[in-house]
């Protein structure tokens, strides 16, 4: 069978959207919710996808990390050269602060989801093109189908302005609560971790924006 063929399989069962290659066609395809697909499933379908360019270069595909019961889901924008390497997202020095930062609001890596929304990295760290982005999304929305999550915290300009549909700047989409998707799950957006290395000043609002997560957490449970 076909990779594309596979992930299209997976994704129409799930009711997702789904763009196939032929002629650079979107295609929606129809199906509802099926209890049959699971997290091994989409995640061998992003590791055999070759949808877009990104796939010639990738080490490895980066489907993300953490508990599949998780509260909490974090996206970041694409892969950086270390997570190519590693087949994980956010490490290195910018995970390592993601992690402080999710430990200053009692949680631990452990317990949450991290996923970017390009599971390749793009060459040089450039910033994903508007088709890979629509290409890989419908496997971020998969993760999403089966994390069922009660907050989303988007990192940096790119992921919140893909996930908001937004083209504001990303200081003026955080520190505020939206509502995401049809089953309007709450979002919040706030600076990537690697900016927070180069413009520490910004800490202190990204400090305030992982208190409204904690509170919105607080608040459902
Ligand atoms: S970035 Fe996404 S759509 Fe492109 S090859 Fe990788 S997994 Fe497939």
């Amino acid at each position: 069978m076909r990779v594309a063929g596979i992930r299209d399989q997976y994704l129409e069962a799930m009711g997702i959207p789904v763009w196939v290659s032929r002629g650079q066609e979107q295609a929606e395809l129809p199906g509802s919710a099926s209890p049959d697909v699971d997290w091994d499933q989409l995640q061998a379908a992003v590791r055999d996808c070759t949808l877009c360019g990104l796939h010639r270069r990738r080490t490895q595909t980066v489907f993300g990390v953490g508990s599949h019961d998780a509260d909490l889901l974090i996206i970041g924008e694409a892969p950086g050269a270390e997570e190519d390497r590693r087949g994980e997202p956010f490490v290195g020095r910018a995970g390592q602060l993601l992690n402080a930062m999710l430990g200053a609001i009692q949680l631990t890596r452990d317990e949450v989801y991290i996923a970017n929304i390009l599971k390749c990295q793009p060459p040089n760290n450039r910033d994903p093109k508007p088709e890979e982005a629509a290409t890989c999304t419908p496997y971020l929305e998969g993760q999403m189908k089966l994390l069922r999550p009660r907050v989303i915290l988007a990192l940096g300009r790119i992921a919140a302005q893909l996930l908001l549909q937004s083209d504001s700047p990303i200081g003026r989409l955080r520190g505020k609560e939206f509502s995401f998707g049809e089953e309007g799950t709450p979002l919040v957006a706030s600076y990537h971790p690697a900016y927070l290395l180069r413009s520490p000043s910004a800490k202190t609002k990204a400090w305030e924006d992982l208190l409204l997560v904690r509170q919105i957490l607080r608040i459902q449970s």
